[in-house]
């Protein structure tokens, strides 16, 4: 993972931080609210969406289970079509074999096109040292770059930034890569994507070295796909001599037919648009390519295990391998909304980075096992995913995982004292009883540990004078009075358990 992440706070305190940054959140807050609701009305705008998401859970599924054949098809396939296909176990070695193949150019410099995987093997750090400048040509990521900053979305890498921070940056950085900011440059949405063309247009022209991304790979012919919405991706893929594709292997789908699918909701779930602007597709070196004069004159693939394999021996968590990264699921998450993108420690963040990124990584670190617990559990990211990745049973399986390592002593014992309880009815009836005899002696806050923190921001609910239990008893006994005739269809009352205010919550 990138080196920029190390030593970052686990999320309990890297969210605090944020939570209390007030232009930050309201910043996100317009942002994931805009983009939730035009995702909305794009998705209801498709009378089969449910069946669309059913085929696209089951290509996955069915290509996952196969995975070994569709990834030896497509070699097979891009490398007949004249290009080269390498294997990167991990991070370190993509980032060498990458690094070697810009070396073997003669080039000093690369244009790159947005790409998750590159940002989860911090690829531009690794150029850096091996003397190599990547120049990030999306114009959120190159908004990040210029920043110093991190990525916070999938898709708006940005979106932690306005209008007029994104003016000062320009002003303040563009002269340092090159061509400085235009004079009086405005806030003005146009102004600022005029001056990253301008900013941009000599590298594209110059550059001899792409490095891509892809969000598809199709097997049987060997052909990489990447939508993007700007059309600086068209021109990395299509005017530099080299280009080097850095895709993790779970992108591979086995046909064209199953990309239909995908690109029917990928743009509605990302960007809330009916099409995609820019889909470009390439096949080695064929038609558009070397073959016909015109393209790369060299193409290498890099494919990316980095701990797939590992997540895709996991019944549960495979399912993330699902994921085509939209991002709808951050831009609903009410956690993500308040803590932002940079709590969560690595380049994938919100609800998929929770799930992901502690299987990617393992949840041997601080920050990666703070990450299952980043969640409310609300749901709602299940609800809008296209291929309907249960993020929520994925949440409670890793926090189990993290819960068996040393460390969470305690949590087990309570856990274990609860699941004797549960099953001893008689014990759990005298402990309620007990509970509520005693009640006025609880503490409303807890002083230490887990549980100390938990109380930090909230107060312990009082517990109701009498057990449910025995109110039951008590109230089984008594019919419910009998319906009046009033002349109107009043519902017959039924008795009402017991409630106290202090623990509404
Ligand atoms: S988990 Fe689902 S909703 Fe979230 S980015 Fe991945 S595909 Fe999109």
């Amino acid at each position: 993972m990138s080196s920029a992440y190390l030593g970052m706070p686990a999320f309990p305190q890297a969210a605090k931080a944020a939570t209390q940054d007030a232009r930050l959140r309201a910043n996100l807050r317009r942002a994931t609210h805009t983009i939730r609701d035009k995702r909305a009305r794009a998705v209801g705008e498709l009378d089969d969406w449910a069946a669309l998401r059913e085929a696209g859970r089951r290509i996955k599924d069915q290509t996952l289970r196969h995975l070994d054949v569709y990834l030896l098809q497509l070699e097979e396939r891009v490398t007949s079509a004249g290009g080269t296909v390498h294997w990167a176990a991990d991070a370190a070695e993509a980032n060498r074999i990458v690094a070697e193949l810009v070396r073997a150019t003669g080039e000093s410099e690369v244009v790159k096109v947005k790409s998750m995987a590159t940002q989860e093997i911090g690829l531009n750090e690794a150029l850096a040292e091996a003397g190599v400048t990547a120049y990030e040509t999306d114009l959120a990521e190159l908004i990040v770059q210029l920043g110093d900053d991190l990525p916070s979305h999938i898709l708006v890498p940005a979106i932690h930034r306005n209008r007029g921070e994104i003016r000062d940056i320009f002003v303040e950085r563009m002269a340092r890569w090159g061509r400085p900011a235009p004079e009086g440059l405005t806030d003005r949405p146009a102004d600022l994507a005029e001056a990253a063309r301008l900013h941009l247009r000599e590298k594209f022209l110059r550059a001899k070295v792409a490095v891509s991304g892809a969000n598809f790979m199709i097997a049987e012919t060997g052909t990489l796909v990447v939508v993007e919405s700007e059309g600086n991706g068209r021109m990395c893929l299509t005017l530099p001599q080299t280009l080097i594709s850095v895709v993790g292997i779970e992108k591979v789908l086995p046909t064209w037919q199953d990309l239909e699918v995908f690109l029917q909701f990928l743009p509605r779930s990302s960007t809330a648009e009916r099409m995609n602007p820019y889909t470009t597709m390439w096949t080695g070196l064929g038609p558009g390519g070397a073959a016909d004069g015109d393209g790369p004159r060299a193409f290498h693939l890099v494919l990316l295990d980095n701990g797939r394999t590992d997540t895709l021996a996991d019944e549960i968590g495979r399912q993330v391998l699902r994921c085509i990264r939209c991002s709808a699921c951050l831009n609903v998450c009410p956690v993500y909304e308040r803590a932002g993108g940079h709590a969560y420690g690595s380049p994938y963040p919100g609800p998929i980075g929770a799930v992901l990124t502690p299987q990617l990584r393992g949840t041997g670190s601080e920050v990666d096992a703070s990450l299952p617990f980043a969640s409310s559990l609300c749901g709602a990211c299940y609800e809008v995913c296209p291929v309907a990745i249960d993020i929520p049973e994925v949440l409670v399986h890793l926090r189990e995982q993290v819960a068996a390592q040393p460390g969470h002593a305690a949590e087990r014992a309570a856990m274990r004292a609860a699941t004797w309880l549960f099953e001893h009815p008689a014990a759990l009836a005298a402990a309620e009883r007990t509970a509520s005899a005693t009640r006025a002696l609880h503490p409303r806050t807890l002083p230490l540990g887990p549980a100390g923190a938990w109380t930090q921001a909230r107060d312990l609910p009082r517990l109701p004078a009498e057990p449910f239990r025995t109110w039951w008893k008590r109230h089984r006994a008594e019919p419910p009075a009998a319906p009046q005739s009033t002349g109107t269809s009043q519902p017959p009352t039924t008795p009402q358990p017991p409630t106290t205010p202090e623990s509404t919550p």
